[in-house]
């Protein structure tokens, strides 16, 4: 079957002599791997370079028993240069990509993540509130794959939740200050933090952005998204290190 379909690169590796093998997470189809044939010995076969922070206009054999499918057109509709210029805007880059290649599974549609990334990404373009583009992006990705932190009541009673609460990393959740624990991997949560994160689940991102993080807050979201997202996916994230190494969360 031939598809046609916009998608934005993931990652890409030569493949043999004169191809690459790319990943990009698509509009209509999810994630989906393809080859791009002699691209190497003749760039100009294909309208784009597929370089990463691009979106592209695709045209591919999708091959039943296989997840890797030929890819006959790839035409670059939209580049996201400050992505690449600047080195923080990078790193935060980098790590959407990555976070949604390893959270996402292959051929899963999801409008939702598409849409989070272009609206990511281009306002990671023009705006320097990194750190809380971030946790933005963090918050809704988890909420639209099905890995969303149970925020809204105890995880353990179902309860509401008042006073001292604790978000548990392994049953990824608050516990109430009822309900007896002897959880090790919990942290004590502010109010405030559970209020943003709800906000940003239920609000679209033009109103996220706009939304204004005390510092405290900022400190709490980053230790308990990314301590979470550690915690559930199995294989770490690579590009977190360098995020938090450069103080950019
Ligand atoms: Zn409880």
């Amino acid at each position: 079957m031939i598809i046609s379909t916009d998608g934005i690169v993931l990652r890409t590796f030569d493949y043999r002599e004169t191809s690459k093998i790319a990943t990009f997470f698509t509009r209509d189809q999810g994630k989906i791997s393809g080859v791009m044939k002699g691209i190497r010995k003749d760039p100009r076969k294909f309208g784009s370079s597929v370089d990463r922070f691009s979106v592209n206009g695709l045209v591919y054999y999708e091959y039943r028993n296989s997840n890797l499918h030929l890819i006959s057109q790839c035409d670059l509709k939209q580049y996201f240069f400050k992505l690449r210029e600047v080195y923080r805007k990078n790193v935060a880059a980098n790590y959407s990509l990555e976070l949604v290649d390893v959270i996402m599974p292959v051929e899963s549609p999801n409008k939702e993540i598409y849409d989070l990334m272009l609206d990511y990404f281009n306002t990671l373009e023009v705006s320097d509130d990194i750190d809380k583009l971030v946790h933005a992006f963090q918050i809704k990705v988890l909420l639209h794959s099905g890995f969303r932190p149970h925020i809204d009541s105890c995880v353990k009673c179902g309860k509401k939740v008042g006073g001292k609460v604790r978000f548990s990393m392994r049953l990824g959740g608050l516990i109430c200050e009822r309900c007896p624990t002897r959880e090790t991997s919990f942290v004590i949560v502010s109010r405030g933090a559970i209020a943003s994160m709800l906000f940003i689940e239920s609000h679209k991102w033009d109103q996220c952005i706009k939304l204004k993080l005390h510092k405290n807050i900022q400190q709490e979201l980053k230790f308990i998204l990314n301590n979470f997202l550690v915690y559930h996916l199995e294989k770490r994230i690579r590009s977190l290190k360098f995020l938090m190494a450069k103080g950019a969360l």
